[in-house]
């Protein structure tokens, strides 16, 4: 196990849960084919903008490893603001000097978004030992530069999310906007599943940066849309739709964005490999599109450029023209968001498909 390649590794990431799961990979062999491969787990610097800690919370909640194996075997978490513990200026001081001892070696994932209004007063994270306020902003202008490869971990810290929803006084952006674009993976999701955090920082430790999407997700992933995997498709397919919660039928006219949401829900299962939102009679609210919320909204209510029966062939192209075809039919100020880059896709190098 300890010899696992790549392909693998992807094949068991993007298999179905219920037949074979990441749990496979971790046995405590991984652990060591973690430190050969990576010369010794490289620290990882957890830090957090504006969120609401369920990124973190969805880690903690990893079942395959479980977070003691997660922490002991596989990753060195070497400083993160609930688990860490320390205070004021040592707590900065500490963070600083795992940055400078690991330079070039060390993982930093941000969960949340970076408000920019008011020069980031707004997100104030502590204070250093000379007694100067310490900003998001400060700290990762200083700190971003040394790190070997950088995740934003959930909507937030990808896109702007929840945080950067409208009116957003914040002025809330996701990490790429300010940061070099393509050194940032994305790992959206309101939260991300724990697999795709967990299974990123695995390849990345084993193989290096995964293989992207046109907005920076690891395909092994967020390669398929919700949409073409749901149980409900067949009654899609039929225009069976339900009419109330609760109802059989595809949950298209309450509001699912399944149709332009990417990521392997349906298969890979929630809360260890139970159930999923559509599974749930919860319509898909689109969390890990680069639109949500403020496209994808409201959530009950059906997307009007989302066709009815009839668009499998180019069921994929909604998700990347959703943007265009949305922010036209809400106005001027989203179609800014859209053509100001908010939401748009980036170029992204690939060096082979999953
Ligand atoms: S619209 Fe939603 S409920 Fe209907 S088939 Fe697609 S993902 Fe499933
Ligand atoms: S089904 Fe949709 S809303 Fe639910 S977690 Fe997956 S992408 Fe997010």
């Amino acid at each position: 196990m300890a010899n696992i390649d790549r392909r693998q590794f992807l094949k068991l990431c993007t298999a179905s849960a219920a037949a074979v799961g990441l749990s496979q990979l971790w046995v405590p062999a991984i652990g060591e084919a973690y430190r050969k491969a990576a010369g010794g787990n490289p620290p990882i610097i957890w830090i957090q903008g504006s969120a609401c800690n369920g990124c973190s919370t969805s880690l903690v909640n990893t079942v395959h490893p479980d977070m003691r194996e997660l922490l002991s075997e596989i990753i060195d978490l070497s400083f993160h603001p609930g688990l860490s513990s320390g205070a004021g200026n040592l707590f900065i001081d500490g963070l600083y000097r795992i940055a400078t001892e690991n330079k070039g070696k060390f993982i930093l994932v941000v969960e949340g978004a970076i408000p920019l209004a008011h020069k980031g007063a707004l997100n104030t994270i502590g204070e250093d030992s000379s007694g100067k306020a310490v900003t998001l902003i400060d700290l990762l202008k200083n700190i971003s530069g040394s790190a070997r490869f950088i995740i934003a971990v959930g909507s937030c810290a990808s896109f702007g999310g929840i945080s950067a929803a409208e009116p957003n006084y914040a002025e809330c952006v996701g990490l790429e906007k300010f940061i070099e674009v393509n050194k940032v993976i994305n790992i959206p999701g309101c939260p991300p599943h724990p697999d795709w955090i967990v299974g990123t920082l695995a390849h990345l430790l084993l193989y290096g940066p995964p293989v992207l999407d046109d907005y920076g997700r690891p395909k092994m992933f967020y390669g398929g849309l919700i949409h073409n995997n749901c149980p409900r498709r067949q009654y899609f397919d039929n225009s069976i739709f339900a009419k109330n919660f609760g109802e059989d039928g595809c949950l298209l006219y309450l509001g699912c964005k399944g149709p332009l949401a990417h990521g392997d829900c349906p298969t890979r299962l929630w809360n260890s490999t139970s159930s999923w939102c559509v599974d749930v009679n919860a319509p898909c609210i689109g969390c890990t599109d680069p639109s949500f919320p403020d496209l994808t909204m409201p959530f009950y209510k059906r997307m009007p450029e989302i066709k009815g029966p009839g668009i499998t062939s180019t069921a994929d192209a909604i998700g990347i023209g959703l943007g265009v075809a949305t922010a036209a039919g809400l106005g001027a100020h989203l179609a800014g968001n859209y053509f100001t880059g908010r939401i748009g896709p980036r170029k992204h190098k690939e060096e082979e498909d999953v």
